[in-house]
């Protein structure tokens, strides 16, 4: 018996997935890894073949598993109903270095990169995306398709609902034991935002963008 395993998305994400993908594989020798991109099929990235999710399910291996690399939630969320409908296995991929306390529980086909890390009694949905470094303090709760660009820091007591997508280095702020700080359902959160209170759903939190200043001549002297 035969396994085949997935990387979805061969993209910049899932180039950055695909060798934590192999690490996971250690001793199944039999096993083999793709990419599976319906855009970019018959192409090779990194020595990988990638081939559209038809062939992909037309495959001899027995057992198929999938992981979904790719960054838009809402695609995420449709190709995860699509493989349940195929009954195509969902494959979490975690680095190795991953740092994860007690108590925390993680849905089905999450990515967690290199330097993350989830301290204790934390509740994670389907499908999480927690680029690198960022962390998820004691006691949040995130929903399903959830994004952490890279450094999200989160910090403890948040609630995140489904879909949210939280831009690099963002900071959340503490919430209190039964007070969470809740990001509701879709918000997005910008880059480098500090997120210091409740966020309604589907709302746009937009840090303030740097500004050019005049620069002088010459500098000092
Ligand atoms: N893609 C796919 N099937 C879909 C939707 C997207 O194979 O139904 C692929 C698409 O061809 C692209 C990748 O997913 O190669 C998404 O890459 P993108 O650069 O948009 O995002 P990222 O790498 O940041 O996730």
């Amino acid at each position: 018996m035969s396994n085949i395993y997935a990387v979805y998305g061969a993209s910049g994400f899932g180039r950055e997935v695909m060798p934590l993908a192999r690490k996971m594989l250690p001793g199944d020798n039999d096993a083999k890894l793709v990419f599976i991109d319906d855009g970019k099929a018959g192409e090779i990235y990194n020595g990988y073949e990638v081939i559209g999710f038809e062939n992909f399910l037309r495959s001899d291996q027995t057992i198929k598993k999938v992981c979904l690399a790719i960054a838009d939630s809402s695609i995420r969320k449709e190709l995860f109903d699509k493989l349940e409908e195929s009954q195509v296995e969902h494959w979490s991929v975690f680095a190795q270095n991953v740092v994860i306390l007690d108590g925390c529980r993680i849905g089905e086909n999450s990515v967690l990169a290199p330097f993350v890390t989830l301290t204790s009694n934390i509740s994670v949905g389907k499908s999480f995306h927690a680029n690198l470094y960022s962390y998820v303090g004691h006691d949040c709760v995130i929903g399903d398709f959830v994004t952490f660009a890279p450094g999200v820091k989160c910090n403890g007591n948040v609630k995140i609902e489904d879909n949210v997508y939280i831009g690099s280095g963002a900071i959340i702020k503490q919430g209190k034991p039964g007070k969470p700080l809740v990001i509701g359902e879709g918000a997005a959160i910008s880059m480098g935002a500090i997120v210091s209170k409740n966020v309604p759903a589907g709302a746009l939190v937009v840090a303030t963008p740097s500004k050019k200043m005049q620069r002088k001549e010459r500098l000092g002297g």
